[in-house]
Formats: C-alpha cells, structure tokens, sequence
C-alpha cells in the first residue's frame, strides 16, 4: 500500500519550514530523508505521524486521505516512528516500555505483541533491565521495538544512527533492513551517515530550507550538483 504527501505546507509564525514538499512511496521501500540542519527533515515526520498540523497540503495511505490527523490514530493505522531525541520512561523495564505502547495501540496480546517486537531488535536477553539504564546504543533499539509493535505499514526513524559508533549503527542498519523483509512494511530514515543512507536506502529524497529539491537512487542524489552544493559539498 502506497503512502503519499502532497504539498505539505508547515508554518511557524512567519517562518515556513516545510514549503510544498510532496514525495510518494511504496510498502516494502526504504527511502531516505536527507537535507542539512533545519531543512526540514524532523518537521516532514511530525506532520506524517500527527504531531503537528500542516497548515496546507494532505497525506493518502492506500484509499484513506487527511489533512491531519492524532498521533494515536496514525499509529492505530500502522504509521509509527522514532525521536530524534529518546524519549523513554524512567522507571520502567524493556518489557514494561513496548507493552505500553501495545497498550496504547488498544491489543488485547500486549505482553506477545511486546514479545515479538523486542525479539525483533535481538533484546530478548535485556527485557528486565530498567529501560533508562540501559547503554545508550540499546535505547536506541529499544524506542525502535517500542515502534513497530503489532501491526506497522510505515515507520519513520528520525536519526536512529545518532551517537551510535559504527559497529553499533552497521548493525542497526542490519535491523533496519530484517524489519522491512519480515514486516514488509516501508521505511524513512533519516540520517546524516551517508554511508548509513547509501548502504540502506533503495530511494533518497532531499530536503533544503523547505523545498524538496531532488529524488532518486542513491547513486543519482549523490551526484546530483543541487544536492552536492546544498549538502554534500
Ligand atoms: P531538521 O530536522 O531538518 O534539522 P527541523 O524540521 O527540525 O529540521 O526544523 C526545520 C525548521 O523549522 C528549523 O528552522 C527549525 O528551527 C524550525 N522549527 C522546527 N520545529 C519548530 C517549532 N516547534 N517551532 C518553531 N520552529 C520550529
Ligand atoms: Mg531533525
């Protein structure tokens, strides 16, 4: 099932982070979201995964369109996604941390649903351990089984490679790449590894100052001379 922005228009006060940006994809793909700091690229996931209103434009995934659209809702119809930022709960363990998000979700099967995402992300061995104690790499990974529990269409990682050193972020690209095989569901990852996002994506598409300004394969966007002078150069 096809996901689908169109003139996405996002406003704060007088200035326009997001300036006509529209971009289609399929299940199954992994396209990359890349642009320098303050493109756009957080403010694009906000407005796909309900966190904030655009002031123009809508979305479609398969028949359903909106303009926007809660949080809970777009998560409730498999559109999930990571924080730039993690965002865990203090007190909780692993487990505790996915079954309230499957929870949230509404599943009768949390404690199995919980399960099956955290086996997912190879945590099974940590599910008892107090999820703001564990090592920064496994927050990470956490947060991301904490996102695709129970059923997923698209799931949007905003920087998951962040802070991680490069045995940890190839071996969440590994992740990354089993969960779309497994789940069949598409994937947007931003990153500013180029060698995350050129080893990963099957698409990248380019964001500066608001404006989409190129897509392709990972071979065309690197040496597409817009990209190259806007973020590569
Ligand atoms: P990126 O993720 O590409 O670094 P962002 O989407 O976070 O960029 O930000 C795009 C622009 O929008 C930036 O200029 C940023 O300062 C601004 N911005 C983002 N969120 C807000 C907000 N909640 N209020 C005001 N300005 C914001
Ligand atoms: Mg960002």
């Amino acid at each position: 099932m096809g996901l689908e922005a169109k003139d996405i228009v996002v406003r704060f006060g007088g200035m326009t982070a997001l300036d006509g940006v529209g971009f289609k994809m399929d299940s199954g793909e992994i396209l990359g979201l890349i642009g320098p700091n303050g493109s756009g690229k957080t403010t694009l996931l906000n407005a796909l995964s309900g966190v904030l209103a655009p002031s123009a434009g809508s979305f479609r995934l398969g028949e359903r369109s909106w303009a926007k659209m809660a949080p809970r809702d777009a998560a409730r119809i498999g559109i999930r996604r990571t924080f730039q930022n993690i965002r865990l709960f203090s007190d909780m363990t692993a487990l505790e941390t996915v079954e309230v998000a499957a929870a949230a979700l509404g599943r009768g099967d949390r404690r199995k649903a919980a399960l099956h995402a955290l086996a997912e992300l190879d945590f099974l061995e940590h599910l008892d351990r107090i999820a703001l104690e564990l090592p920064y790499g496994l927050q990470r990974r956490l947060e991301i089984a904490r996102a695709i529990v129970g059923e997923i269409r698209f799931l949007l990682l905003d920087e998951p490679t962040a802070g991680l050193n490069h045995t940890e972020s190839s071996a969440l690209v590994d992740v990354v790449k089993r969960i779309r095989d497994e789940r069949g569901c598409g994937i947007i990852l931003v990153d500013h590894d180029l060698h995350v996002i050129m080893k990963s994506c099957d698409r990248i598409i380019v964001l500066n100052e608001g404006h989409l300004i190129a897509e392709g394969s990972p071979s065309e966007v690197r040496n597409d001379p817009e990209v190259i002078r806007a973020y590569l150069g």
